[in-house]
């Protein structure tokens, strides 16, 4: 329907990405983005910003390809900063290689052309510093590489504005009623807005926003810390980012990525959430001393030779979680007026081209069509998982 009025609660990665693909879809669409604070104040701003392709599932591959050629566009045409510094998931059975394989060919399939299997010795060679103790070799994409949240947060906003659309900042979403047409009416500290239709995309406070729109969603807000490593002396070269956590393992991995050349990016990694909900209005904003001793015993095993390293500064943010572990996009089953673009969980930077191309699907063709016959992230899976 031209002119549909399309309020999206929340401007992180997932909301901005929603808004660019609507407009690009549908330039006659009224699209305003609403935002409790500023452009990727949420996780966004917080997130290690990786943006890569090495994983085994079909569909896993399909959506991020999608968002790495996104991510390209961005860098190539409105100069996002897109620092290409490799990518290495480590392999720690031999078993680990034959999906490597399959990878291989999915990623070729998805236009992803690069990808290899490295040898333990192979990733030594790239990587000067690492111990490969325990692990077999990995799985390398050398053009994979990260983004600042921050950074990609500002530009959307800017190019959603070009476009047409609407970011409204300071502006809190904190009633929601629906007349008898099904048009919303939003209250914020910003005034009134009415929408056609609601996409909820505010991330850790997905829950909360939810319930406020009478379409609940079962979103787990898991803590999850990062920090910056001083190595103490200058890498000789930009190491490639390292995952090393095992899918599975119910043990948070280590990842590190290269920051500067006296500086490295790390964390803790899990797919699952472990811990108790966290209250996205109020969690410890910096690392805890457990995560800094764990960081710092996986970060001496596999990097050894940097012997003079440091933990330095530390933050926390919000992995926002299904309970399956996967994003739930698509018009929520209980309201035909509210569309899901929420549960990116850790990897929410990188799945945001895909779950904005979702989202203005569902409200420009009325079906999700790019992500195959047998979508995991349907949100119509609500209707039995509550
Ligand atoms: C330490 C760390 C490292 C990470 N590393 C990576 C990585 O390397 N790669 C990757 O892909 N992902 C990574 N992530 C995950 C990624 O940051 C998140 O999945 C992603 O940012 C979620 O985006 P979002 O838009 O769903 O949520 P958010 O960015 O949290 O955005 C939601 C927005 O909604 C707003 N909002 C909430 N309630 C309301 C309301 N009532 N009214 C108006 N606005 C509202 C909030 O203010 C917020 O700005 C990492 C996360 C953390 C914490």
């Amino acid at each position: 329907m031209p002119n549909q009025r399309v309020v999206i609660i929340g401007a992180g990665a997932a909301g901005l990405a929603s808004a660019w693909h609507l407009l690009d879809a549908d330039s006659t669409l009224s699209v305003t983005v609403l935002e409790t604070n500023s452009p990727g104040s949420g996780s966004t701003s917080r997130s290690i910003g990786v943006v890569e392709t090495q994983y085994i599932g079909d569909f896993d591959i399909a959506v991020r390809a999608y968002g790495r050629r996104f991510f390209d566009m961005l860098s190539e045409k409105h100069d996002l900063r897109f620092v290409r510094t490799g990518y290495v998931r480590l392999a720690s059975k031999e078993s680990d290689f034959a999906d490597y394989k399959l990878s291989i060919a999915r990623q070729n399939a998805h236009g992803v052309h690069d990808a290899c299997v490295l040898t333990a010795e192979e990733v030594e060679a790239l990587i000067p510093q690492i111990s490969m103790a325990g692990r077999l070799g990995g799985l390398y994409g050398p053009s994979d590489g990260y983004v600042d949240g921050h950074l990609y947060s500002a530009l959307l906003t800017q190019l959603v504005t070009e476009m047409g659309g609407t970011v409204v900042l300071n502006a809190k979403v904190t009633e929601a009623s629906q007349n008898s047409d099904g048009v919303f009416s939003l209250a914020t500290s910003r005034g009134n807005f009415e929408a056609d239709i609601v996409v909820n995309a505010a991330g850790g406070w997905a829950g909360k926003v939810g319930d406020l729109l009478g379409a609940p969603v079962p979103l787990i807000p898991q803590r999850h810390s990062a920090a910056i490593v001083e190595v103490g002396a200058d890498l000789a070269n930009m190491v490639p980012m390292v995952m090393d956590y095992v899918p599975g393992s119910g043990r948070p991995g280590l990842y590190f990525r290269f920051e500067r050349p006296d500086q490295l990016a790390a964390g803790l990694h899990i797919e699952e959430p472990v811990d108790e909900p966290a209250d996205p209005d109020s969690y410890i904003e910096t690392g805890s001393d457990e995560f800094v001793l764990e960081l710092a015993e996986q970060l001496s095993e596999r990097l050894p030779h940097l012997a003079n390293a440091g933990i330095g500064r530390s933050w926390s943010g919000i992995y926002p979680m299904t309970p399956d572990h996967a994003p739930i996009v698509g018009l929520h089953p209980d309201n035909p007026a509210v569309i899901c673009a929420l549960g990116g969980g850790g990897n929410g930077i990188q799945l945001s081209p895909a779950m904005g191309r979702a989202v203005a699907e569902t409200v420009v063709n009325g079906v999700v069509t790019r992500l195959g016959e047998h979508n995991p992230w349907d949100a119509a899976r609500l209707g039995t998982s509550q």
